[in-house]
Formats: structure tokens, C-alpha cells, sequence
């Protein structure tokens, strides 16, 4: 008997029948005598629609407010799977975030899981009840709902799996694993039977959108078997697993990449001490996540420029941001550009093989596209391009690194 805890995506939940089906999957498990505890999303489309409503009904943003919308959709599922599950002769209940609770802290619209109590869901376990959860929701101090943030269920289903301290976490999706990139790009990209956590946190904050990137990073702190597999199939999926029980060792594991990025460069600030973290202070007060900085070494030790790179929604309040600090900061000019893409190469074997870099960097001089900015870690490499080369950006590096036959 294990204890498992099974997350449903919102196209595993997508309609009535889809939800029936996710039963019968719940419903298996539970007859091969596990403990089973289940997360699921709002229905697909639902939580963007529940976004469009919150932002359209008015100008003023009230985030507690915000989370009392769009976490409505979840409650819909576990209400319904919790019936579907009952009328196929499962003992089931639903659980909302407040209920169990998953406390979380008090940024309302992008909240942090930082205590769940277990206790009453691991009593009813035992008694062979399924445990039916709502994700993307918790309770923040000031005792209203709160929500963890886009694709938030992931790191709800982790979150749990630590807590009830599960044998296993499955992620059910719409697609059947973690690929070597998006086989929607490359027709030629192969499913992993294995991925260490590292590249799968890579591949997830490089734009892989198969897991949450938080929910990851939880994964490997406590030490969850996480599974990556489809609810439409009964094929095996992707185990996303420590770096030692790994058997298939290629140069680079994967490609990933993200078309929906910004590039911001702040020209001719002062070079002292307190520039940067003026900067990214100010990003940081209105929560904008930034990904690649670049400070470029000032010749004359009086004046340099910043790079960084922001998701391509929230420009134009990165922007809005760093002029208000034109007078403080007194840099020369602000220059940016909306129509950037990054595109990484990620293996944990980089960190004792050589050449990739040099490699990568070939595939893309040859294809003529331009690297703007490179960064760098010990197991990828990123590079930011023109997005309108990101397809061919792709498939060129997919097919130099042989990812396409099992190594
Ligand atoms: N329903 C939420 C969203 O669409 C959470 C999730 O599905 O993970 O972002
Ligand atoms: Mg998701």
C-alpha cells in the first residue's frame, strides 16, 4: 500500500465527461489499495476568464478581492469530482484551501505556502476516504482566501505530498511527459523517461510549461517523487527524480524556451555603489520577476548600463517604474524591446563535460541569429534572441546535440 497524492490539470478536468474519466483514474488507484489524495485545477479556460472579469470590472485593484474570484473555479471541481467519485462507489470528500488549511503568507495574487495541517486529511486516509483538494488556494493571515499564483495547483499537489508525506506525487496533464523540447515546435522532440530535478527546474523557469517552476524547487527541498504522465493515456511518464538514479546521460537533457519575453536596458547610469539594487528595488515593490541582468564593465568608472529581461506583460510597468527613478538616478536614456525570446540548453552532464557553449553558439552564429545577452549556470545556457527566430533557434540546437536518439 502506498500513499499518493494524483493532480489533475485543467484539461484533465476540462468537462463533465473528462471529469468521470478522472474518477475511474482515482477510482483504480484506490482499488490497488493505495491512500489516495487528489489535487485538481479549475476547469481549462475557467481561472483566465475569472482573471478578464476581475480586471475588466474596474480600475481599482484590490488583490484580496482578486483571489476571491479566481480562486472560485477549483471549488467548482472538487465539488464535482468529489459527486462523480461517490456515484462510482468511492468514499470522497472536498477540501478548500481554508478548510485544511494551507496557510500561506499575505501577498494576496502570489501567495507562499508556509504550513499545512495534515492531521484530519491523514485520519480520513487511513479510514480510506479520498481526499478531494482544491489547489491554487490557501488562507493567508489576515484569514481570506488566498492564491499561489498562475499554474499554482502544481505546487498545492507538492505541497501536499510533503505534508501527508506521500510516496509519490503524479501530475496528470494534457501531454504525456517532459519532452526534450515542445514537440509543437519540434516534431522530432523525444519524451524523457527521466529528469533530474535540477534540469527540470531549469526547464521550467526557461519556459517549459509542463510543471510549475515553484513547485519543483518544493519537490526537490522535501524530497518528492514527482511523475510527469497524461490522463488521456495509459502511457508511462516522465519521473522527475534525483541526479544519482539517473541512467541516460546525454551532453544536454533538453532545449526550452520562452517567446514571451522583454529586454530593458537602463543607458549611461552612474557607476556607484546602490544603482542596481535602486533599480531592481523598485521592480521588486511591485512583484516583477526578473530574470536575466547584465551589467556591462564601465571603462571609464563613471557611467555603465543595465540589461535585464521581464516577462513580456509586465513591461511596460518595469518601465513605468524606472523612469519615475530618472530624476534620482539620473541615467541618459531608458531603451527596450517586446519582441524578444530566450532559448536555453540544459543538462546536469555540462558540469563536467565541455563544449557546449562553444557548440551552441556555432548553431546560432550559422544560422545568423544574433545573441543579445548570454547567462549562464552551472548545468544551462541562455541566450536572448529576436523571437522571430525562436523556431528555428529551437530546432537547430535539437538536432546539433542529438536529442532526438536516446544517448
Ligand atoms: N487554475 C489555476 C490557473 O489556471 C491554477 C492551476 O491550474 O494550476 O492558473
Ligand atoms: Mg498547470
Amino acid at each position: 500500500m502506498a500513499r499518493i497524492v494524483q493532480k489533475f490539470g485543467g484539461t484533465s478536468v476540462g468537462d463533465l465527461e473528462r471529469i468521470r474519466n478522472v474518477a475511474q483514474k482515482v477510482k483504480s488507484c484506490v482499488e490497488a489499495g493505495n491512500q489516495v489524495a487528489v489535487v485538481v485545477s479549475a476547469m481549462a479556460g475557467t481561472t483566465n476568464q475569472l482573471v478578464e472579469w476581475a480586471k475588466q470590472i474596474g480600475p481599482m485593484h484590490d488583490a484580496r478581492e482578486y483571489d476571491t474570484i479566481v480562486s472560485t473555479g477549483e471549488q467548482v471541481t472538487v465539488g464535482l469530482l468529489s459527486i462523480a467519485l461517490q456515484n462510482i462507489g468511492v468514499d470522497a470528500r472536498s477540501w478548500l484551501g481554508w478548510q485544511i488549511p494551507f496557510k500561506t503568507d499575505d501577498v494576496h495574487s502570489a501567495a507562499r505556502i508556509e504550513e499545512i495541517n495534515p492531521d484530519d486529511i491523514i485520519g480520513r486516509l487511513n479510514r480510506g476516504q479520498v481526499a478531494v483538494v482544491a489547489g491554487f488556494q490557501g488562507i493567508a493571515p489576515d484569514g481570506r482566501i488566498s492564491t499561489l499564483g498562475r499554474g499554482g495547483s502544481d505546487t498545492s499537489a507538492v505541497a501536499l505530498a510533503a505534508a501527508i508525506n506521500a510516496d509519490r506525487c503524479d501530475i496528470y496533464t494534457d501531454v504525456d511527459g517532459v519532452y526534450t523540447t515542445d514537440p509543437r515546435v519540434m516534431p522530432k522532440a523525444r519524451k524523457l523517461d527521466s529528469i533530474t530535478f535540477e534540469e527540470m527546474l531549469e526547464m521550467a523557469s526557461a519556459g517549459a510549461k509542463v510543471l510549475q517552476t515553484r513547485s519543483v524547487a518544493m519537490a526537490m527541498r522535501h524530497g518528492v517523487n514527482l511523475q510527469v504522465l497524461s490522463s488521456f493515456t495509459e502511457a508511462s511518464g516522465t519521473l522527475v527524480q534525483n541526479e544519482e538514479k539517473q541512467m541516460e546521460k546525454q551532453k544536454v537533457s533538453g532545449i526550452a524556451y520562452s517567446a514571451e519575453e522583454a529586454k530593458v536596458t537602463v543607458v549611461g547610469l552612474p557607476d556607484k555603489p546602490g544603482i542596481a539594487a535602486k533599480i531592481f528595488g523598485a521592480l521588486a515593490e511591485i512583484y516583477i520577476n526578473v530574470d536575466m541582468i547584465v551589467q556591462s564593465a564601465s571603462v571609464d568608472s563613471e557611467k555603465t548600463d543595465i540589461t535585464f529581461s521581464v516577462a513580456r506583460e509586465e513591461l511596460s510597468n518595469a518601465v513605468k517604474n524606472i523612469r519615475n527613478l530618472k530624476d534620482d538616478l539620473a541615467f541618459e536614456r531608458l531603451v527596450y524591446d517586446d519582441n524578444i525570446a530566450k532559448i536555453s540548453v540544459i543538462g546536469t552532464a555540462m558540469r563536467t563535460q565541455t563544449g557546449v557553449a562553444k557548440r551552441m553558439f556555432e548553431v546560432l552564429s550559422d544560422k545568423q541569429i544574433n545573441m543579445q545577452v548570454i547567462s549562464t549556470s552551472e548545468i544551462k545556457i541562455s541566450v536572448l534572441i529576436q523571437a522571430d527566430y525562436t523556431e528555428l533557434a529551437v530546432r537547430s540546437l535539437h538536432d546539433a546535440f542529438g536529442l532526438d536518439t536516446i544517448g
